[in-house]
């Protein structure tokens, strides 16, 4: 099934929000989910708070865990939500990849079973959706839709995990030619404790690097005991133990040699999800904040009165809303690639994995960003609770805990920095995008004697300043970036901090204009659900009658700004030296030429809207 949602221009190019703008109308945004979309929302999210959170002190209690994660996944299997990636000729629903990030959006406020959740239906089963033989899906497929069978990806080991390639599990064909035999121990597997079936990477002959579908029930196989984490400790996360484990040939999954495919596209989409799933947290959290601001009561007047506590529900809403942009955008180019397929064509997996790594850049950026947000947010709530906050009677200490790990798993916030560039250049190379030659371009402009390099432009329009300030936020990049190629050349990879400061511009880029043209968007809808109340008139003028949207994206673009200028001064000021940097610090300043705004005023104010709503406020 196809998403029914507002139509959005195909073929875009990943990567390529950083030589063009987009129009609103061009962007998937959370106000576009359709009916079903937000119906299966609700669905979730009410299986989560009424059939989840009521359990989770059972969950964390290892003689009960694995009965109820099993149970709780199979209930989700009932209400469909463990279906939607799979194909319907295997007994899924095959929905569109946009209500897949609903779903995973709507688990977040449980960071637990977002694991155990994402573990079975993300890494653990689409591994075989998307490279599975038929025979094998027929096998499978059915059985993990519903969650009576579970699913678990086994690829980390103690000594590689970001270096997965480097593995040591070994796989040699038996002598009669029908099974391979396994050695070695994969850890950290999410729902290693009673997954049925494992998608497990191991090297043929030592070499050659593979997947193979590992039934728990192999021989060979055993599973290690469940460790003690710092949190999420309502998921099991084990080692799982090969000792001549007899994998039979025909569960080699994709072709021997050619297992980093599975594991790296997979990661990709399990990226974006994360994302979404953090998003879910932060809206849980923003909500429990502002409801404990507005009751608790210090010096004669309730804390969300104060000053600093309004300035945090302000940016926790920011992040949130920022890092929805991120996810939805992101997930509407996917789907924009992959419209107008049928659903059950033959080659249905296979454009779905080439819309996934056309777009792995803005997984990245979703991930790392949305974790991030979600590690201020758990932070702050924990803060606007006080000493309640350090208790473990309350939902925000767990939730604090618990988010540490997203920094960490579906590749660690470093490993997607170095990716987001390595990636963009490799494109680059590859002639798929003209990241260098519009770099070189850009370079000769500023280089030439006639330089006349255009500072950010005020458009006259609404958000027009914040439209100027990205454009000129793209030419920093390419600057940076370009003047970094230009020095390293092939020795770039060398300077990881370099890198660093180039990713984080370019996780800025698409984080600001997604919020801004989510803002723009919601303004020429011109419905005024978001705009009502209290801020209304507040942009009017230039913004029209922009409500809290074109705040929040006020504030995230002239902040956002702000940090991707002192991330291009560190980045320069390695790079270059003597009259060339004082040149490019010229060049960087004309680009980014803005006045300050109010900041202080715009973050009270889309507090303010959180506190009346007693919640996130969009
Ligand atoms: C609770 C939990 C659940 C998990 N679930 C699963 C699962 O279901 N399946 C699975 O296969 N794995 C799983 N993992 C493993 C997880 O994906 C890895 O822990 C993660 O990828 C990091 O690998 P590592 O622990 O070996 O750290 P390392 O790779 O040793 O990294 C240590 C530090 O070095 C940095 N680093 C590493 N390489 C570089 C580099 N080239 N440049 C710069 N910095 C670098 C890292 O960013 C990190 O900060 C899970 C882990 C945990 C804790």
């Amino acid at each position: 099934m196809g998403s029914a949602s507002t139509p959005i221009a195909a073929g875009f190019k990943g990567g390529s929000f950083l030589i063009a703008s987009r129009r609103p109308e061009e962007v998937f945004t959370p106000e576009d989910l359709n009916d079903q979309q937000r119906m299966i929302a609700r669905t979730t999210i009410e299986f989560i708070q009424k059939e989840v959170l009521p359990r989770v002190a059972d969950l964390e209690d290892h003689s009960q865990q694995h009965r109820l994660c099993r149970e709780l996944l199979r209930r989700a299997g009932e209400l469909g939500l463990t279906a939607v990636d799979v194909p319907a000729a295997y007994g899924g629903l095959e929905l569109d990849k946009i209500t897949s990030l609903v779903v995973a959006e709507a688990t977040g406020a449980d960071a637990s079973f977002t694991a155990t959740m994402g573990g079975h239906v993300t890494i653990g089963t689409l591994p075989l959706v998307y490279f599975g033989t038929e025979e094998q899906k027929a096998r499978y497929l059915p059985r993990l839709a519903t969650a009576e069978m579970i699913a678990a990806y086994s690829l980390s080991e103690a000594t590689s995990a970001s270096d997965a390639l480097n593995c040591h599990t070994k796989a040699t064909l038996s002598p009669e030619g029908t099974h391979y035999l396994v050695n070695g121990t994969k850890m950290w597997t999410t729902n290693g404790g009673f997954a049925d079936l494992f998608t497990l990477f191991a090297k043929v002959d030592g070499e050659k690097f593979t997947a193979f579908l590992v039934e728990r029930s192999t021989p060979g196989l055993s599973v290690g005991a469940e460790e003690k984490k710092m949190g999420i400790r309502g998921s099991s996360t084990t080692p799982v133990i090969l000792e001549d484990a007899r994998v039979p040939v025909e569960n080699v999954l994709g072709e021997v040699g050619k297992g980093h495919l599975i594991a790296f596209n997979i990661l990709n989409i399990g990226r974006l999800k994360l994302g979404a799933s953090a998003i879910g947290a932060c809206k849980a959290l923003v909500r429990e904040s502002v409801r404990w601001a507005k009751e608790r009561v210090a010096f004669g007047k309730p804390i969300a009165d104060f000053g600093l506590i309004r300035e945090k529900l302000g940016e926790m809403t920011v992040r949130t809303y920022i890092g929805e942009s991120i996810t939805y955008r992101t997930a509407g180019l996917i789907e924009s690639l992959l419209e107008g397929g049928k659903a059950n064509s033959v080659d249905a997996s296979a454009r779905i994995l080439r819309a996934i790594q056309e777009y792995a850049v803005e997984c990245s950026i979703a991930k790392v960003f949305g974790v991030e947000a979600m590690d201020y947010v758990t932070d702050q709530a924990v803060q606007i609770h006080g000493g309640y906050g350090y208790s473990a009677e309350y939902y925000v200490e767990r939730a604090y805990r618990d988010s540490r790990i997203n920094r960490i798993f579906e590749g660690t916030d470093e490993i997607n920095r170095l990716l987001i560039v390595d990636m963009l250049l490799k494109r680059s190379l590859k002639g798929e995008l003209p990241l260098i030659s519009e770099a070189q371009k850009l370079m000769d402009d500023i280089l030439s004697p006639q330089a006349s390099v255009s500072e950010a432009k005020a458009e006259d329009s609404a958000l027009g300043t914040e439209t100027g300030l990205i454009e000129g936020a793209r030419k920093a990049v390419l600057l940076v970036a370009g003047s970094a190629v230009r020095k390293y050349g092939k020795g770039l990879p060398e300077e990881q901090e370099v890198i660093g400061a180039v990713s984080n511009m370019v996780i800025e880029v698409y984080a600001m204009e997604s919020g801004l043209l989510r803002a723009l968007k919601d303004l020429g809808r011109g419905d005024g659900s978001l705009n009502s109340g209290p801020n209304r008139g507040r942009n009017s003028g230039r913004n029209g009658e922009c409500g809290v949207a074109c705040e929040v994206a006020q504030i995230a673009v002239h902040e956002g700004i702000d940090r991707l200028e002192i991330e291009a001064r560190r980045a320069l000021a390695r790079i270059e030296e003597g009259d060339t940097l004082r040149v490019q610090l010229s060049v960087l300043r004309r680009f980014l030429k803005r006045s300050p705004v109010d900041v202080i005023e715009l973050k009270r104010r889309v507090a303010e809207r959180a506190v009346r709503l007693e919640r996130y406020p969009f």
